[in-house]
């Protein structure tokens, strides 16, 4: 070997074994196991063995002709990382879409059930019809009156069945609301077999109760609601829900 002869650094391809060879001859003999190489292989041998995956953005690139598997090597390496990546993108991606799917599906039911409720809600506000207001009497003199929410709204109980003097009585009684001076009452009533309240009449008292009577078989219901002051400045309370009783 003369002093020009760079001498480099191979694996034997046999037993691996490290040996120094010039890069200019063809073939080796290993000094280990006595197997003849060609040099250009074990060079390749020993580069690929000594160059790891971590350092492959570093790898600097001497381009000589043996080097050129060590760059295949790690572009493989690489092309395999980016494969990776990109089989795991795809599984990402089919999941966000499942996901996707799945909370729309779930809005889907939700809006469903929601649509189910409003409907029901509406056919049940029909049926029994729809809230307070209408579940207690609207007065014949509803025009310019004046609900003062300071009064409140009365809670009459059902009416109790008693004897009367010369009737069957059925006794209907209200907490006293705070404020009021006193109570109108809305009484209906109609006789057992009949479907339809009659024509209601209209009271004021400055009890808690009212009495209603009769010497047959009737149905009465009451609402009551609560008054403050007189003539132009009277204030009412909301009407109460019916409170109901019979004679029977
Ligand atoms: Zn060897």
């Amino acid at each position: 070997m003369g002093d020009n002869v760079k001498i480099v650094p191979a694996s034997c391809t046999q037993c691996g074994g490290t040996v120094e060879v010039d890069p200019q001859s063809e073939k080796g003999v290993c000094p280990f196991c006595g197997t003849s190489f060609i040099i250009e292989k074990a060079i390749n041998n020993y580069n690929v063995q000594h160059a790891t995956i971590e350092h492959a953005d570093n790898v600097n690139i001497d381009m000589t002709g043996s080097v050129k598997s060590v760059l295949d090597f790690v572009g493989d390496q690489m092309k395999e990382s980016r494969a990776e990546r990109r089989e795991y993108k795809k599984i990402q991606a089919e999941k966000d879409r499942q996901m996707t799917s799945l909370f729309f599906k779930m809005m889907g039911i939700m809006f469903a059930g929601v649509f189910a409720f409003g409907i029901i809600g509406f056919i049940y506000y029909q049926i029994t019809g729809g809230g307070d207001d209408t579940n207690a009497p609207v007065s014949s003199e509803t025009a310019g009156e004046v609900i003062s929410p300071e009064l409140d709204e009365p809670v009459v109980s059902d009416g109790v069945t008693r004897a009367g003097e010369d009737s069957i009585e059925v006794y209907f009684e209200w907490d006293e609301i705070s404020g009021a001076d006193g109570y109108q009452v809305y009484e209906d009533y109609k006789y057992y077999e009949e479907e339809e309240y009659r024509e209601p009449e209209y009271y004021e008292t400055t009890e808690t109760a009212f009495v209603a009577g009769a010497q047959d078989y009737f149905d009465f219901r009451i609402s009551v609601r609560a008054y403050k002051g007189q003539g132009e400045s009277r204030v009412y309370s909301e009407w109460s829900d019916f409170a109901q009783g019979s004679t029977y």
